[in-house]
């Protein structure tokens, strides 16, 4: 086995080593602006939408970077003596940097739900505060109807979408946030992770005056690939509002 000439090898070392230290800082960063964004975003919903939409994403892309850097790093800290023992090292340290993905990933999809569920639910049912520093009220369900429009309502009554309507009992002010339910996972039954999500909806009998129509909602888990099928009501249609049309 012929040693390796010295040029290439102090080449790889000298420009491998800045590539790992790029993109092992690039990976550092990336986490730190994740958390540091949310930290300096007081809107509990702003945090909430957030959150669901690119924690995972961000922590698994940081994690790339991070994982590709290090393994870098370990193959241009030192000088391996022939072309061997240079295809030895990069060949089991890939390896184990593979192994140690797959673990990664699958906490992040599968475990990870858990506690960002957690965090999501505490956001989104802790108090608001009006801009007169009152603190806010959450509605309930019959309650709120009165301070959403038809289409708010027809959008709850048919589409995976809720709406939270906020009140400061003092001035009457209210806030109204709308919170996707097809971005946000629900409980499998069949394996129990946090991985099942709304995949299509489809009206199959629309409300009338007089009678209620019907929904289905087509579920797919994440985990195990486990289908199902919901059928919900639609509420029927408000003389009320078609009247004034
Ligand atoms: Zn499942």
């Amino acid at each position: 086995m012929p040693l390796i000439p010295d040029h290439i090898l102090s080449a790889w070392n000298k420009y491998g080593n800045y590539t790992a230290i790029l993109l092992i800082v690039s990976g550092l960063l990336l986490v730190f602006t994740h958390y540091l964004k949310l930290l300096i975003t007081s809107d509990k919903k702003s945090r909430y939408d957030y959150i669901n939409k690119s924690e995972i994403n961000r922590l698994w892309f940081s994690f790339l970077l991070f994982a590709i850097g290090a393994t870098l790093l370990l193959n241009t800290l030192f000088y391996p003596t022939n072309w061997l023992w240079f295809f030895v090292r990069l060949f089991l340290s890939s390896m184990m940097t593979i192994i140690i993905s797959v673990v990664v990933q699958n906490m992040l999809k599968f475990y990870f739900p858990f506690y960002i569920e957690k965090r999501l639910k505490k956001l989104r049912y802790s108090p608001r505060i009006s801009d007169n520093g009152n603190v806010m009220k959450l509605l309930s369900e019959e309650e709120e109807d009165v301070y959403l429009d038809e289409g708010m309502q027809a959008e709850e009554n048919a589409y995976s979408v809720d709406y939270d309507v906020w009140i400061d009992e003092k001035t009457g002010v209210t806030k109204i946030e709308k919170y996707n339910g097809r971005l946000h996972a629900l409980k499998c039954d069949k394996c129990n992770y946090q991985t099942l999500k709304v995949s299509k909806e489809e009206i199959i009998q629309t409300a009338t005056l007089v009678a209620e129509g019907e929904l289905i909602k087509y579920l797919t888990c994440g985990y195990c690939g486990q289908k199902s099928k919901k059928s919900h009501k639609i509420a029927k249609l408000n003389p009320k509002a078609i009247s004034t049309d």
